[in-house]
């Protein structure tokens, strides 16, 4: 071994992070959140591949957004020619597979994904290469109604996850061709003012006038508020569709403020469009973003079908609830089973069994290369299992056939430890754990306590 070359580590990819162990309960705590919400809205789960046809990005998301000129992963499949990209959003995805297996065909239907996302994006925080979102489709509903009801689910993710500091910011913009006659007066208005513009602005300017309100540079800020606003030019039935979105809202007490320059980094978009946006995780703030899409179908040469989703980012949910304070780290089992001796060992590996068929989970102390430890390091990963028990077998139990089990969460002066019949421990320790621990135990007369 001693003299064998050391191979050189491989790390990860830059901006592709592993969710480590340490933050599984955080992320699981989440997901049950969410998907529990998910289902008491009707939501049903699909799950698309993470490669698709680059195409589907191009024609879905559209050639001149950020995402498609320049944030994604795509490559030819070397085995066959194939134009593929890692999916950096999901809603054409399942739009295209809603298409594909004829979802709607007999009426409409509420999706909820989640999985990896991939942009080529600078990583920082809250930025990251491949990211997760979990999003919500709701595919086929033409009125205001939907809009609202995502918007509230969201609201229900925020209250049960704990945070407190997300804010709704709501706009309308519109249908294609009240974008367009809003699209000739702002062409009109920037090259008034050409000499502000920027070099991506200009180009802009060119391709996609609207996103130039999208600018994070500070420099154009003032001339970009005083620009036509698009609520300006909507008709009666956008105008409609908005107010009713705002007075379910209203209604509910969701409050919200109205963002003209909320416009969406991606094509597909009409009408309501939203985010959730928080102060507390500095420049990346929006952890929620969605909108209405009822092109997409048709786009994708589907039927013609109203749609409205948003997808939420992970990261940046996991982040804030860090930074919202109380999550505590919970226990990895109920029960720790400690040994020493080969005897015991063979009745622990017994135990173990039993107390799982009965419902408990169980950390048994195996062997690493310097062996099974001292009953004092194990009893020491016992404390740091978190588990409320731990249950000993050393040479004496084994000999005389029974179990000491010590109640970790007791004061350390308490008659914490009871040695009972290893026939019993099952039962004893089911009916600690059911039955609430301690108290149960001391009052209880038939138990042994012994002093260790
Ligand atoms: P941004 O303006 O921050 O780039 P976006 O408009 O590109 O966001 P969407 O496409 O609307 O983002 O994605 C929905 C959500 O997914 C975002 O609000 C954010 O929470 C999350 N998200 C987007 N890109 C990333 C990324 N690169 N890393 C981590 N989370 C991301
Ligand atoms: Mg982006």
């Amino acid at each position: 071994m001693s003299e064998m070359k050391k191979a050189e580590k491989i790390t990860g990819v830059k901006g592709m992070n592993d969710l480590l162990p340490d933050d599984a309960p955080l992320w699981e705590l989440f997901e049950n959140t969410v998907q529990s919400i998910l289902k008491s809205y009707g939501f049903q789960q699909v799950r698309t591949p993470i490669v698709e046809s680059t195409s589907l990005f191009a024609r879905g998301l559209g050639e001149v957004t950020d995402v498609v000129e320049k944030e994604m992963y795509s490559f030819e499949d070397s085995l066959n020619g194939d134009r593929l990209t890692l999916r950096p959003e999901g809603t054409a995805g399942v739009v295209r597979s809603a298409i594909e297996h004829n979802m709607i065909y007999d009426g409409p239907r509420r999706l909820w994904y989640t999985g990896p996302m991939f942009r080529h994006e600078r990583p920082q925080r809250g930025r990251y290469r491949q990211f997760h979102q979990v999003g919500a489709e709701a595919l086929g509903f033409s009125g205001p109604d939907i809009d609202a009801e995502l918007i509230m689910m969201c609201q229900r993710f925020w209250d049960d996850l704990g945070l407190q500091n997300v804010r709704l910011e709501l706009n309308s913009i519109g249908d294609a061709a009240e974008r367009n006659q809003h699209r000739i007066a702002l062409i009109a208005y920037f090259e008034q003012h050409q000499d502000l513009l920027d070099a991506e602005a200009k180009r802009r300017l060119l391709t996609n006038p609207l996103r130039i309100l999208d600018t994070k540079n500070p420099a154009m800020q003032e001339m970009v508020n005083a620009a036509p606003k698009l609520l300006d030019y909507l008709g009666a039935e956008s105008l409609a569709h908005f107010e009713g979105v705002q007075k379910i809202l209203r209604h509910n007490s969701i409050p919200f403020t109205i963002n003209p320059r909320l416009v969406r980094g991606l094509d597909y978009y009409n009408r309501t469009v939203f985010e959730w946006v928080t102060d507390d995780l500095g420049s990346q703030g929006t952890v929620c973003a969605g909108g209405r899409y009822d092109a997409l179908f048709g786009i994708f040469g589907g039927k013609p079908t109203p749609a409205c989703g948003f997808a939420m980012g992970v990261e940046r949910l996991l982040e804030l609830m860090k930074a919202n304070g109380d999550v505590h780290q919970p226990a990895m089992c109920d029960v720790y089973l400690v040994h020493q001796g080969e005897e015991a060992q063979m009745q622990a590996m017994v135990l173990g069994e039993r107390l799982r068929d009965a419902g408990l989970d169980v950390v048994l102390h195996c062997a690493t290369a310097t062996g099974v430890g001292s009953f004092k390091s194990q009893m020491k990963k016992a404390d740091g299992s978190g588990a409320a028990y731990a249950v000993i077998i050393g040479e004496d139990e084994a000999s005389n056939n029974t179990v000491s089990i010590k109640e970790m969460r007791a004061g350390e002066t308490e008659n914490n430890q009871v040695n009972v019949p290893f026939g019993t421990a099952v039962d004893y320790l089911v009916d600690q754990i059911a039955g609430g621990g301690e108290e149960h135990c001391c009052d209880d007369p038939d138990h042994h306590h012994v002093h260790h």
